[in-house]
């Protein structure tokens, strides 16, 4: 069986540009020997291989892991040997980063931005550095709100640990190689019980403000061509000038993704603080396609276009042709939001020397135009508000309590894992009419569910996913509004304008 697993492994490689044809012999060796075996006949009867997005790697790969247990080359049978294990099957198949690099150039170079990125895309998941099957599992929907389509995802494709593994991680040395799961030394590293595999992950080096950086896709893709572009140093996150001139840097190489970084104070940004990178991609959120509502100019700057965005945060949007001229203005924004006070709208800029303000950017290119969105983020807490007074209220954790970040921030709640089978659950107890409040699972989310019930007249079996989706959605506007630093209504609009206005 083993034998079979291999040729079609290496058939695969073929099928997905991996491998070349006149590597084929060597390329079964290198996998003989991985699996210590010194024989290999031929199967007679090969399946081909034409389409390798289609082609079931896992079950494959399951296969091959399974024989790897049976002869005892993994320390335990559990997910993470098993990815780990799985990776270095992958990581033989996979070429040189010079190699990669120079097939990305090359096609930059002869057919643009968007073939090269294509191209990575669809290579990144051929390796599996992407599993394909495992973001297929994800939960995704879409759903109305006020202000557009907002993106709901589930996500299930970060294994869940055993408890054995987590243990071995614990007792694990706290390595300082790689620093972290952005640094460049992950490329072809082994891996460990507590850091992931990436033999088969290759990095693409872009110039970004005249330093190397680099640019590698997301393995856990939350939206369509989900990169992350990141400082070939290890340093922490910062949002200042040159955070803008990077960004449109990005941009103007890429146009044909957006770019954004997190904010750099905790609660408020995303959850690797301690390395600078991006996130950006092939997609329009919702709070892309929100338009301007109320249009503004500031003195010295009539000609950017400037306004504030129908969005539940708190969004000032730039657009200009030329990208300088825009890092101008959202320098000078930057500065005036940092050291920004109003008692009134409970803004505070520090308390006991603690900063309090910070900005989340997001750059694109529109038609000619460059734009760029700042999104006003404050992370004070109170008492009443301990995670934070514009982070989510104590009454949505059901649904939401972690970090707003840059991707929420533009509509798309990614949401935590335990919600798959609460939600289905919850279905099921809503059609039994049973009372939720004596379920120790669900109760979280009976006052939820008290509050909407009553507003559909019919709910059955195959409508009631949809309401609880459509709910959902609801709910996620409101985490955005609660992390919004000036509310929508008339005194949170008198407030943003008092801002605008010292601006
Ligand atoms: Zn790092």
């Amino acid at each position: 069986m083993i034998t079979e697993n291999i040729t079609e492994l290496v058939n695969y490689g073929i099928a997905a540009g991996l491998v070349d044809e006149m590597d084929k012999v060597y390329m079964t060796n290198t996998l003989l020997e991985l699996f210590g075996l010194d024989e290999y006949e031929e199967p007679q009867n090969q399946a081909a291989i034409t389409n390798p997005s289609e082609f079931d790697l896992e079950g494959l790969l399951n296969q091959m892991l399974d024989y790897a247990v049976e002869k005892g080359m993994l320390p335990d049978n559990s997910i993470v040997y098993r990815d780990l294990f799985d990776t270095k099957i992958m990581g033989l198949l996979v070429p040189r980063p010079s190699d990669v690099i120079c097939t990305f150039k090359k096609l930059y170079a002869e057919k643009g931005a968007k073939a090269a990125t294509d191209w990575y895309y669809a290579f990144s998941q051929n390796t599996d550095y992407i599993r394909r099957y495992r973001i297929a599992r994800d939960k995704k929907w879409k759903a109305d709100t006020a202000y557009g389509e907002m993106d709901i995802t589930i996500n299930l494709s970060k294994p869940e640990k055993d408890p054995k593994a987590i243990a071995a991680a614990k007792n694990a040395k706290q390595s300082g190689y790689p620093k972290c799961q952005l640094c460049m030394e992950n490329e072809g590293y082994a891996g460990r019980v507590n850091h992931p595999a990436r033999q088969n992950h290759r990095i693409i080096p872009v110039t970004i403000q005249g330093k190397q950086w680099g640019f590698q896709y997301s393995p856990y893709v939350y939206y369509n061509e989900h990169c992350i572009v990141f400082n070939s140093q290890h340093i922490p996150m910062k949002i200042e000038h040159d955070t803008f001139v990077k960004l449109f840097n990005f941009v103007e190489q890429f146009p044909h993704y957006f770019v954004g970084s997190n904010a750099d104070l905790p609660i408020v940004g995303g959850s690797i603080l301690s390395h600078d990178h991006f996130q950006g991609g092939n997609y329009e959120f919702a709070m892309a396609k929100a338009p301007v509502e109320k249009a503004f100019t500031v003195k010295g700057f009539e000609d950017i276009s400037t306004g504030i965005v129908k969005w539940p945060m708190s969004v000032i949007r730039l657009s200009h042709k030329d990208y300088n001229r825009i890092i101008e203005l959202a320098d000078v924004i930057l500065a005036k939001w940092r050291g920004y006070t109003d008692e009134a709208a409970f803004i505070f800029a520090e308390t006991d020397g603690e900063p309090h303000n910070t900005i989340t950017p997001i750059a694109r290119k529109r038609g000619d135009n460059y734009e760029l969105d700042l999104v006003l983020r404050n992370n004070i807490t109170t008492e009443e508000h301990p995670l934070g007074v514009y982070h989510p209220h104590a009454e949505l954790h059901h649904i939401k309590k972690e970090n707003i970040g840059l991707i929420e921030v533009m509509g798309l709640a990614v949401l935590p894992s335990r919600l798959k089978s609460e939600l289905e659950q919850l279905a099921g107890a809503i059609l039994a009419k049973e009372d939720i409040r004596k379920n120790e699972v669900l109760e979280k989310h009976a006052d939820w569910v008290d509050a909407f019930l009553p507003t559909y007249d019919n709910i059955n079996k195959d409508n009631v996913m949809d309401i609880i989706q459509k709910e959902v959605g609801i709910v996620f506007e409101k985490v955005l509004e609660h992390a919004g630093v000036y509310k929508r209504d008339d005194a949170g609009r008198a407030a943003f304008e008092r801002f605008i206005e010292s601006v």
